[in-house]
């Protein structure tokens, strides 16, 4: 079975229990919830039975412990995750508002993740790796995106293919380097997982499908469109697959791209039609909405398999 390997940031979430403006005021909070989204893409590979790992970087305290047993008890390969003595792991705080738009409080690029380096043992998990999954969250300063430029390169040297999600926001684009640094990724991605407007992110295009073309035309194998509550499209040129939402109540939509993106690699790297790669990752996208917690929402392959066979999907 080919194996899968992220770079990038672990953290832990807390969560507003309550709906509202921010944070400026004193809260009731849930959590720390494991998170980070190139750790929950890895989680839910492990949690397919898929062989993988990540690396990355925690601190010596109770939030990188969750982390490290968590990802460990779902089968992931964590030797190349380093704890820094001096570092404290990374942390969000996320609330809701009332029209489901997320507020975030960040500390991720000045805690132990900032410290995610080469190393002895991420190079020895790349070279094992078939596959690498790269996230535009994780390309937060330079150095970081020089190790992920690094595991491309070393990826790819010995045959292996990439997926990128960019998962960016656009205010990161202003960053010294950074649209260039995408632009580079892009270029050399097989399988390119944008959700909604991120399909425009690195386009003058101002149509879905002339942005597809050019896409592809950068040699490109797979565009995969997440369209959150409105599922998702698949494009390689020669096929167009759309997979609408399984019907499901959301209670935490976070993470559920990632859910997705990791059922579609791992689908994909298994060698499955495209139709039933999407219907997976949908499955699994839907199951990760429908409960509390970014890496809460992850799913065993019974699972979502059982869930796709109730072929329940929602009018879109
Ligand atoms: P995030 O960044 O919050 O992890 P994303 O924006 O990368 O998510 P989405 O498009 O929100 O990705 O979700 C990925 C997939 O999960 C969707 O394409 C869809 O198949 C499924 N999904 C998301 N939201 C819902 C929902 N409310 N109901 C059913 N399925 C959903």
């Amino acid at each position: 079975m080919k194996k899968i390997v992220a770079v990038g940031e672990i953290v832990v979430e807390i969560m507003a229990t309550e709906p509202g403006d921010g944070f400026r005021e004193p809260l009731s909070l849930i959590g720390p919830y494991p998170s980070g989204a190139p750790a929950i893409f890895i989680d839910q590979v492990a949690r397919l039975g898929q062989p993988c790992g990540l690396i990355s970087c925690v601190g010596p305290d109770d939030f990188g412990h969750l982390n490290m047993e968590r990802l460990r008890a779902d089968g992931a390969d964590v030797s190349a995750v380093t704890v820094a003595p001096e570092g404290v792991t990374g942390s969000a705080f996320v609330r809701y508002r009332s029209d489901g738009e997320r507020d975030f409080v960040f500390n991720i690029k000045h805690s132990a993740c900032g410290r995610i380096t080469r190393s002895t043992e991420g190079d020895r998990l790349l070279d094992s790796a078939d596959h690498l999954h790269v996230m535009g969250s994780s390309l937060f300063s330079e150095s970081i995106v020089a190790l992920i430029r690094h595991a491309m390169d070393r990826v790819k040297a010995r045959g292996g293919t990439v997926s990128f999600d960019p998962n960016v926001r656009k205010e990161m684009l202003t960053l010294s380097g950074m649209r260039a640094a995408l632009e580079t990724i892009l270029g050399e991605s097989d399988v390119f997982l944008p959700s909604g407007p991120e399909l425009f992110l690195l386009s003058t295009a101002t149509e879905e499908e002339d942005a597809i073309a050019e896409i592809l035309d950068l040699g490109v194998t797979a565009v995969v469109l997440k369209r959150g509550a409105d599922g998702a499209s698949y494009y390689d040129g020669e096929s167009t697959v759309h997979h609408p939402a399984f019907a499901v109540t959301e209670v935490d939509p976070t993470g559920a791209g990632d859910c997705f993106g990791a059922t579609f690699v791992t689908a994909w790297l298994r060698g499955l039609a495209p139709a039933r790669a999407l219907r997976l990752a949908a499955a699994a996208g839907a199951l990760a909405v429908t409960r509390k917690g970014p890496m809460e929402g992850t799913s065993t392959e019974h699972d979502i398999e059982t869930f796709a066979a109730r072929r329940h999907v929602a009018v879109t």
